[in-house]
């Protein structure tokens, strides 16, 4: 019997398992995807919100500035980039000046420190503002993150401490009795006394199998160019005034490895899991970049994507126990800024669980994860060493990123290591470069398929049938 059942390992469900890892608990994630943050927490702007953009008295105001307020010394604790960038309002005009000192107000009374900008100020600093832009609100602590990293780091961490993390099981029904919880997957029935359900863009599937939601998932898709990393028209978050029509707007984006990212638009969706960029979002995105900046080089994307919110009729995050199923806990609803504001959110479940369930601290429990090698940040005399010691870090596979095989090969042996390409992929970054994969990608799929003790025909992409290899053709 588990205490908790976790269902999605998203940054939701995966900050809960770091967080509650520190507690003498049985702890299962389960997970529908062949890996960790497949969903939204895969697919996003990246961008650590401060907590100045929720309406005042919303779930989402107050866990943005609590979430945001620990991110930093989370991400040190757990070894995951970091990266201080600030983030620019730009304003058009008089009417969205006011606008500025709206969201200014707003900060003031949340303790977010931030400078207001005349245009030349601004300009000095951002060459590429457009020629409308009059004046900018600088919210100077504003910082990027790497959101698989975190996720990843969370739960690898979290694994350390005895949580369980199943992939490939699908949560697909769950019945309630005296004693608690059976939650049925094809992986095998899992008796528990608490369920949180951190299914994202399915959540109100999982809420309908104890009870009818009282709120309707409203998934909306978000596309973005990545812009190579030469390219570098923006060094702070240049963002549009927010509006209640089209929310946070297109912004650009610095990300932590020196990309660009321009998006997104926002288009609501029949299918939740639909995920593919379509010509008309990045027109629009390509159209309503121009309103903040100019010269954005988008003839050096060398990729788009396109990622999901879990919106849902409730304009709020909804993190509560279900009166009627008591130790039932939604952590649904959870949309921009659910990546920065997952450390409180986690807290508030916390603090849930904690009215009936006895939290007793685990002296052994390690919240701290090793640094893995990054050969890029090494100095000459430490890759020398390193390369002595272990000459596969001395192979270069992916030459865009730099990423050896003894980083590869770290990644997939790792706990909660890589499976998939993919994974591989977004842990330590072959085939996030220029050439995305065309090099790296076919020595990444020996690697694994050497690591894992398969054929390279069974190594896939992401998704279970994504098999790159068709058939051996050699003669
Ligand atoms: C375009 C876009 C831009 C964004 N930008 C930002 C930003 O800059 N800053 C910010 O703070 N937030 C941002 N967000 C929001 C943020 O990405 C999300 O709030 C956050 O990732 C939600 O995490 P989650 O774990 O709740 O959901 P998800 O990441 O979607 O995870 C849910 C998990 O549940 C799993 N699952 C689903 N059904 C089942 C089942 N039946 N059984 C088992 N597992 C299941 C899924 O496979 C998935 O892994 C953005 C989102 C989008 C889409």
């Amino acid at each position: 019997m588990y205490d908790i059942v976790i269902i999605g390992a998203g940054i939701t469900g995966a900050m809960l398992s770091w967080k509650l890892s520190r507690y003498r608990l049985k702890i299962a994630v389960l997970e529908k995807e062949n890996d960790i943050a497949e969903g939204a927490t895969m697919a996003n702007s990246a961008i650590v919100h401060t907590g100045y953009d929720p309406e005042d008295g919303t779930l989402k105001a107050e866990l943005n500035v609590k979430g945001a307020q620990q991110y930093e010394q989370i991400c040190a604790q757990l070894h995951c980039a970091y990266k201080t960038v600030g983030a620019y309002i730009a304003a058009c005009g008089a009417e969205e000046e006011e606008q500025l000192a709206v969201l200014a107000a707003r900060a003031d009374a949340r303790g977010i420190p931030y400078r207001m900008l005349s245009r030349d100020e601004a300009i000095a600093e951002e060459p590429n503002l457009s020629e409308q832009v009059t004046r900018v609100l600088d919210f100077y602590t504003t910082a990027v993150i790497y959101p698989w990293e975190v996720a990843d780091a969370c739960m690898e961490t979290a694994c350390g401490n005895g949580a369980k993390l199943y992939l490939n099981a699908p949560c697909c029904g769950i019945t309630k009795d005296s004693d608690g919880f059976t939650v049925e997957t094809p992986a095998g029935s899992f008796r528990t006394r608490y369920i949180i359900n951190a299914a994202g863009v399915h959540a109100e599937q999982i809420h309908n199998m104890v009870a009818k939601a009282d709120w309707h998932a409203t998934p909306r898709k978000g596309e973005y160019y990545v812009l190579d990393q030469d390219a570098q028209p923006i060094r702070h978050i240049i963002f549009p005034v927010p509006s209640k029509e089209k929310g946070k707007g297109v912004l650009a984006i610095p990300t932590v490895y020196g990309n660009t990212l321009i998006g997104p638009n926002s288009d609501f969706l029949d299918d939740p899991d639909d995920n593919g960029t379509t010509v008309d979002g990045l027109a629009y995105v390509r159209a309503n970049i121009s309103k903040t900046l100019q010269n954005i080089p988008l003839n050096r994307s060398i990729r788009t994507f396109a990622g999901i919110r879990p919106t849902t009729t409730c304009p709020d995050f909804i993190v509560t126990e279900l009166p009627d199923v008591p130790h039932f806990i939604d952590a649904v609803s959870i949309e921009s800024p659910g990546l920065a504001s997952s450390p409180a959110i986690a807290d508030k479940v916390i603090a849930i669980l904690a009215e009936s369930l006895t939290l007793t601290e685990n002296p052994d429990a390690v919240m701290t994860r090793k640094a893995p090698v990054v050969l890029a940040a090494l100095s000459d005399a430490e890759r020398s060493a390193l390369i002595a010691e272990n000459p596969a870090y001395g192979r270069i596979i992916c030459r865009c990123e730099k990423i050896s095989e003894g980083e590869i090969v770290d990644c997939i042996r790792k706990p909660c290591g890589a499976r998939t390409v993919k994974g591989v992929k977004k842990r330590v970054r072959p085939g996030m470069g220029r050439c995305q994969g065309g090099f790296c990608e076919p020595k990444v799929v020996h690697i694994l398929a050497r690591e894992l003790g398969i054929s390279p025909l069974e190594v896939v992409y992401d998704s279970p049938k994504s098999n790159i290899l068709e058939s051996d053709n050699r003669i």
